[in-house]
């Protein structure tokens, strides 16, 4: 896409914006990049993003094609369609139909979740940041093939690069959470949306590939106290559903969970399984003030 396109898209998200590594407000330079009072620069990219964490090597991101075609299955033939709706329901009981807010997906990864709530809220404001480039490419493709407006950030969710209490959802989607930066950045009224995967999640892949891992169960329980620590839970759905699978869809599976991320392909070649387990938390949290 054109630059000056870009950087009209990016002006009305510009004064959320801060700068990473000083924490300063933005101007645009040129239609092409992004300028703090302390001479920081940041590129916008062709390819529809702004990267705000150019430093960061991203050999060691684990996206590739393969990946983003495998979730993009999984997500668009409806596995995950009651996490969503859930979601939504959150955000439709905060907000009355038609009202504005501003929303930051958090390690978006290629943007399914941020891509369909700017489809069911059109005057929100919807970000989606990730740590990887081409994660952050392929959502941004997507959502302008979809027409969607959206914005799409390179960032570390350690360093957000964003305005204290300037977001009023924060989504962290089966992703790492970094509380006192979340907790900076939401509005006061505004709160968290965690979904966390449960005992059964995926539960096929796992004892397929049992072997490998190094743990034979999981338990969310560390990460679940963890998120109490720091915030109250208001809101929880819980979605457990086994559906059946074709083998397109186990091969899909396979690929795009972390658990098989250390397997070649030989490893997971032959793995097959003909159902699956979701099994995933999602919970509204409000945090508390550090
Ligand atoms: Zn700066």
């Amino acid at each position: 896409m054109k630059l000056s396109q870009l950087a009209r898209d990016t002006a009305p998200i510009l004064p959320l914006l801060r700068c990473p590594l000083c924490g300063a407000g933005f101007s645009l330079r040129e239609e092409r990049s992004l300028v703090c009072m302390e001479s920081h620069c940041f590129d916008l990219s062709a390819r529809g993003y702004v990267n705000l964490a150019p430093g960061h090597n991203q050999q060691a991101e684990k996206y590739d094609a393969a990946l983003f075609t495998s979730r993009r299955l999984v997500l668009e033939h409806g596995f995950y369609d009651e996490v969503l709706g859930a979601i939504i329901g959150m955000i439709t009981g905060f907000l009355p139909p038609g009202r504005g807010f501003t929303l930051l997906d958090v390690g978006c990864g290629e943007g399914f979740y941020s891509r369909e709530l700017a489809r069911r809220f059109p005057a929100g404001q919807i970000l989606g940041l990730d740590l990887s480039r081409d994660a952050i490419s392929a959502a941004a493709r997507q959502a302008r093939a979809a027409k969607l407006k959206t914005h799409w950030l390179v960032g570390n969710l350690t360093r957000l690069p964003l305005a204290d209490n300037c977001v009023d959802v924060l989504l962290n989607i089966l992703t790492p959470a970094d509380y006192a930066q979340f907790a900076r950045v939401l509005s006061p009224g505004g709160f968290l949306v965690k979904v966390l995967p449960g005992t059964r999640y995926l539960e096929q892949v796992r004892t397929e590939v049992a072997d490998h891992l190094r743990r034979g169960t999981y338990s969310n329980q560390p990460v679940l106290e963890h998120l109490e620590a720091h915030g109250r839970i208001v809101e929880q759905h819980s979605v457990l559903r086994t559906f059946p699978v074709n083998p397109e869809e186990a091969a899909a599976f396979l690929a795009m969970t972390p658990m098989t991320f250390g397997l070649g392909e030989e490893a997971r070649g032959g793995v097959t399984f003909s159902e699956i387990t979701i099994d995933l938390e999602i919970l509204k949290v409000k945090l508390e003030a550090l």
